[in-house]
Formats: structure tokens, C-alpha cells, sequence
């Protein structure tokens, strides 16, 4: 997969992709930051997304994560985060890395993060998320844009940004996978949601196990690849249209308004976006809030 980036080339392709018959399997490979997503994994998982679309042999893709979790979310922290990386851009927002203020960052969330997670939604193939361990934050994005999801029994989900002062992540489909007053018990305590209990609120489809996660999704991911290809990807048309006509989109528009009105408030009485904190200060405290 094409990367210009030349710093930090020791940690290798952050993103692995196996045509397996029907099946593509699109690994995220950062298991030693626990899959945070930095710039380079973005474009380099979209790039795997369109070449599983591109080809005609395969007609279901399953994202996962190697490691001990499938993503500890938005790469905030390691010597890799790339945040101002320049990409070949996807989207049709120009070209953030030359801006300043508020405009460098919404034209790069606008493209990387709300851009690519509707682009990745929209894939006319069915696709499946496989989830063990940690799914944080900018996790959850990744695992909300497939359309089935399977997590191990271990597994546990958490969009803890409210205690940056953030309205939660940036692909905002909070009260589309849980009901709104779940959503807001989700967002307002940032505690974790464990397997189970995401399964009884219809986020997750099928709890597997550590041992059986790959075996279930590749039999799922078989059922489903029998279907007609066509018939698939209208199906799941039909059905975004209908969240899309409930207003998830427009939902997410506001929601991702007052996103960028949060960090632009932080920015303003901090100096930093995120309000002075990073991926180590906010384990910190969410382990201190007992989460
Ligand atoms: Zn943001």
C-alpha cells in the first residue's frame, strides 16, 4: 500500500490485508499501541477497503485487530501519530496540513475521520468488525462503520472524551447503536460497556470467545457470502438509507459542529485541543474514575 511518511518506517505496514476466497480479512497491525489509529493506518485501511471492493472474488470484508485488542482508538500518544501527515486525500475536503487554527483541524477531521468512516460505511459489501479487547474512542468508530459486529466475551467498548470536554467521537452514531438514554449513560460516565451488555442493547450482533472469535466470523462471513452480491449490496443500502432518512447523517453534521466548537473552546482556555491531555493522562483517569 502506497505511504509516503518516512519517520517512523521501523514499525512496518500498520495494516495487513488477506484475500481469503469469499472473505478479506483487513487486519489492523499496531498490536504494540494496541491498534491506535494514526494517520497512516487511516489510508492505508481505506486503501484496503477499495481494493477488497475492486475485487470480484471477494464478497464480505471483516476488519479486525492483531494483538491483545482491536482498537485503543485515535493515536494520541505514540511516536507515530502523524498528525500532520500528508495523504493522498479521499474525500473532497483540500488540503489541511498548510492551515492554521480552527480550519487545520475540522479540514482534517472533516477528512480523516468523518469523511472516512461515511466512505467506509457506505462500502456496497457486507462487512463484519471482529472485536477482542479494548474498543475505545476512535475504536468504536471503526467497529460502528461495519455492519455486523462479533466481539469476544472479553471485549469492552468506551468513548470516554466527554472528560475532554468533547461532545464524543467524531463519526457520531452514539444513539443509532444504543438507545439515546443508554447513549447518553455511555457518554456522560465514559464507563465501559462490556460484551454483554452491548449485545443486549443490539450493538453487537454475536459474543464469541478468544478462541473461537476467527472460526465464528469466517462461518458468518461464509452464510453471508452464499447471498447474491448484488442483492447484498442493495440490501445494505436500503437499510443506511433508512437511518439516513431518520437523520443520522444530519445528526452526525450537528454533532460534529459542537466537536470542533469543544476543541476550539479548549484550544482557546488551554492551548490544546484535547485539553491538555494525551493517551497515558487519560488511562490515568479513567483507572481513577474506576473504569
Ligand atoms: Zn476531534
Amino acid at each position: 500500500m502506497s505511504d509516503t511518511r518516512s519517520d517512523h518506517d521501523d514499525e512496518g505496514s500498520t495494516v495487513t490485508c488477506e484475500f481469503a476466497g469469499e472473505i478479506a480479512w483487513i487486519s489492523m497491525n499496531r498490536p504494540k499501541y494496541g491498534n491506535a489509529q494514526n494517520s497512516r493506518m487511516t489510508y492505508q485501511l481505506d486503501a484496503a477497503f477499495m481494493k477488497a471492493v475492486a475485487d470480484d472474488d471477494v464478497k464480505v470484508i471483516v476488519l479486525r485487530g492483531e494483538g491483545k485488542h482491536f482498537s485503543a482508538g485515535h493515536d494520541i500518544g505514540t511516536p507515530g501519530q502523524d498528525l500532520n501527515c500528508t495523504q493522498d486525500r479521499v474525500t473532497s475536503w483540500y488540503d489541511h496540513t498548510n492551515k492554521s487554527g480552527g480550519e487545520f483541524l475540522y479540514v482534517r477531521e472533516a477528512e480523516a475521520y468523518l469523511g472516512m468512516c461515511r466512505r467506509w460505511r457506505d462500502i456496497p459489501k457486507p462487512t463484519i468488525a471482529a472485536v477482542q479487547g479494548a474498543c475505545i474512542a476512535g475504536g468504536l468508530m471503526l467497529a460502528w462503520i461495519c455492519d455486523l459486529i462479533v466481539a469476544t466475551d472479553d471485549a469492552y467498548f468506551s468513548d470516554p472524551v466527554v472528560r475532554m470536554g468533547v461532545p464524543g467521537v467524531e463519526y457520531f452514531a452514539h444513539p443509532y447503536e444504543l438507545n439515546p438514554r443508554i447513549a447518553k449513560e455511555f457518554l456522560f460516565t465514559g464507563n465501559k460497556m462490556g460484551a454483554e451488555r452491548a449485545y443486549q442493547m443490539g450493538m453487537v450482533n454475536q459474543i464469541s470467545s478468544r478462541d473461537t472469535l476467527i472460526d465464528d466470523v469466517t462461518e458468518l462471513a461464509n452464510r453471508i457470502a452464499a447471498m447474491p452480491r448484488l442483492g447484498l449490496a442493495l440490501t445494505k443500502q436500503a437499510i443506511n438509507n433508512v437511518e439516513d432518512l431518520q437523520g443520522k447523517r444530519q445528526g452526525m453534521e450537528a454533532a460534529f459542529a459542537w466537536h470542533h466548537f469543544a476543541h476550539a473552546h479548549n484550544d482557546l482556555l488551554s492551548g490544546d485541543k484535547l485539553n491538555g491531555f494525551d493517551a497515558k493522562s487519560m488511562a490515568a483517569a479513567n483507572k481513577l474514575e474506576g473504569n
